[in-house]
């Protein structure tokens, strides 16, 4: 039965919400607060063509997103490559990618690198065992590679993508990570050849040919009821009324719009704060490297660590110029967020020419961007508060990276939960009774 539906949010998880919801036949309004689609995976112009604002791949164990491109008709586009990590400890670079690799890096004791070895075997033994969802993984990491490999390798390693609060990451998170980019012997990831603007666009088109409204520019300040139905509030606009609404509106800003719902305080009052991203992006004339990724430790700089994108993207999308973003993943609330753009693109060239001496007169271009809602800062026991995709059942759906746990926050992933919310959507919005599968 056709029914009226908002989706909140124009990235991947609203993007694709609106798309499913479509082909269910529904009249789909999409609101997105921003003047474009894409959300966190949204790019910005340069010389003619766009790059990602914040850097982005495809694993091959994408298998969601993989079957999303493929049905927007994009998979012929799709690029796969071998990848490198180095790892930079005391300015000095190690390759840390192979068995071997890890046997020789020499920053840790014979014993110490063996028994780093014995933490993957035994991620890959437990798997996403409930156990481990009541222990941080700090915690676990430490009983098996010992306090030493802890603070030189693995601390860096957590810091680099949850910035300080990695101390209260569950050990479910970091196995359902280390299983996700084992297997393969050889180290690949992927791409697509317009990138990830090419996608959007895509996206978009289907979207308009399947009859939804896209309105940009248009943030939703409230979610409420209207008698049998629901309805959205946009800033200073009038309320318009929907059937259904599906939210993917990270978990903060969807309690905000919600607060006079009086929905379950187990959603309403779950806290769940957000991880930022600063992240300065280098048009370089010179590699920096040979590694995709590399986190530094030790070793005097302000980032985080680099991502060489044109490791992964052919040059041709950056007009033969190297793509390499600095990032700090950093609180909102924290003083690198709100540095002024000048001074933290100061701070990350310092960072460039002291690492890599002569890689500053190579830059061609900078930029800086920022995103105060990224990575969701899980906390032992999440899984039993992990919020439901039905909130008020036929009318209410919620579809974001709150609901991702214990896999990691990607664009994959996000796939994955709206096809869960889809699934109960189309059962309680049946006119007659489907068990959800
Ligand atoms: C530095 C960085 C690196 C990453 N690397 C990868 C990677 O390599 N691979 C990968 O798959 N993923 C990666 N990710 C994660 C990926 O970007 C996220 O998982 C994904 O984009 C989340 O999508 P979303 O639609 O749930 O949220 P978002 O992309 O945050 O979209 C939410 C949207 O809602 C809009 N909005 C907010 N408030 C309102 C409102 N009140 N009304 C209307 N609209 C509103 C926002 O403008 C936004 O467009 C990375 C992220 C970052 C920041």
């Amino acid at each position: 039965m056709t029914r009226s539906a908002a989706v909140v949010g124009g990235g991947i998880s609203g993007l694709a919400s609106a798309y499913r919801m479509a082909r269910l036949g529904h009249r789909v309004t999409l609101f997105e607060g921003e003047d474009f689609l894409g959300g966190l995976g949204t790019t910005f112009p340069y010389r003619g063509g766009h790059l990602e604002r914040f850097y982005h791949c495809i694993m091959p164990t994408d298998h969601a997103l993989i079957g999303f491109i493929r049905d927007i008709g994009l998979e012929d586009d799709l690029l796969w490559r071998q990848t490198r990590m180095g790892f930079m400890y005391r300015r000095q670079v190690y390759p840390l990618n192979t068995v071997m690799d890890l046997l020789r890096f020499s920053p840790l004791s014979l014993t110490e690198r063996l028994r780093m070895g014995l933490l993957g075997l035994r991620a890959r033994a437990v798997g996403e065992a409930d156990s481990l969802d009541d222990i941080t993984a700090a915690d676990w990491v430490r009983e098996t590679v010992g306090e030493r490999a802890f603070e030189v390798l693995w601390k860096p390693l957590l810091s680099a993508k949850i910035g300080d609060h990695y101390p209260a990451l569950p050990a479910l998170w970091l196995s359902s990570r280390m299983n996700r980019d084992k297997g393969a012997r050889i180290e690949v990831k992927g791409c697509l050849v317009g990138g990830y603007r090419s996608l959007i666009d895509a996206i978009e088109r289907r979207l308009r040919e399947q009859g939804v409204r896209i309105r940009l520019g248009t943030r939703i300040d409230a979610i409420t009821r209207d008698g049998e139905g629901m309805a959205v509030t946009p800033a200073g606009d009038g309320r318009e009324r929907f059937e259904v609404v599906v939210s993917t509106l990270p978990l903060t800003l969807f309690q905000r719009a919600t607060r006079d719902l009086g929905l379950d305080p187990r959603l309403a009052g779950l806290e769940l704060d957000y991880q930022g991203v600063v992240s300065g992006v280098f048009l370089l004339r010179r590699p920096l490297s040979r590694y995709y990724w590399m986190p530094w430790v030790d070793s005097g700089a302000t980032s985080q660590g680099a991502i060489e994108m044109s490791n992964l993207v052919p040059l041709e999308r950056s007009r033969g110029l190297y793509v390499t973003y600095l990032v700090n993943y950093t609180h909102r609330d924290g003083e690198l967020f709100s540095m002024p753009d000048a001074e933290l693109l100061a701070a990350y060239r310092h960072d460039l020419e002291s690492l890599f001496p002569g890689a500053g007169d190579g830059i061609e271009d900078q930029f800086v961007f920022r995103a105060p809602f990224v990575e969701p800062i899980w906390t032992v026991g999440y899984r039993q508060l992990r919020p439901p995709t039905s909130v008020l059942p036929g009318k209410l759906y919620l579809a974001s990276t709150a609901q991702v746990y214990p896999r990691v926050n990607s664009w994959n992933s996000c796939i994955e939960v709206v096809n869960e919310m889809m699934r109960e959507l189309a059962a309680e919005t049946a006119p007659f009774p489907v068990e959800v599968g």
